[in-house]
């Protein structure tokens, strides 16, 4: 994504487009990982940012369904970029999270549709409004 094709996601988000989403927005995209609030400060051009705007620009992009938080194994919160397929009109909340068990690293993947559908047809009388499956194994990179 270019800046101008971020900037245009913000405003389609109904967000003002500022320096710092901008700039927390861009590392969220490049990053094929759910990256803590300090992996995303570490990345960060402009070290400037402050732990408390950070966390603010984070919690408005959780609001707008833009990211999403995943939990790791030691209870600490991750972010990642929600994936959305733009054939479809609502993004889609349902995927799976990969967790390397070797680098701890966890990743995104998209599920399909008829694999969702099967899950919340589980149980009667239960309404799922968020599912998370989580697989565990080797990542690419710790399997060489
Ligand atoms: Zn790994
Ligand atoms: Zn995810």
């Amino acid at each position: 994504m270019t800046i101008d094709e971020i900037k245009e996601f913000l405003k389609k988000n109904n967000l003002k487009v500022t320096p710092v989403r901008l700039q927390v927005l861009k590392v969220l995209l490049e990053s094929d990982i759910a990256l803590s609030h300090s992996d995303i400060s570490i990345k960060l051009a402009d070290g400037n940012i402050d732990k408390v705007t950070l966390y603010r620009t984070l919690n408005n992009f959780h609001e707008k369904g833009i990211i999403h938080k995943v939990a790791t194994e030691d209870r600490n919160w991750l972010y990642a970029i929600l994936i959305e397929d733009e054939s479809k009109p609502e993004p889609d909340h349902s995927h799976a999270h990969f967790v390397c068990d070797d680098c701890d690293k966890i990743f995104c993947f998209p599920l399909s549709t008829a694999t969702n559908e099967s899950v919340r047809s589980i149980k009667q009388g239960f309404l799922v409004k968020e599912q998370e499956i989580r697989l565990h194994g080797l990542c690419p990179s710790c399997q060489s």
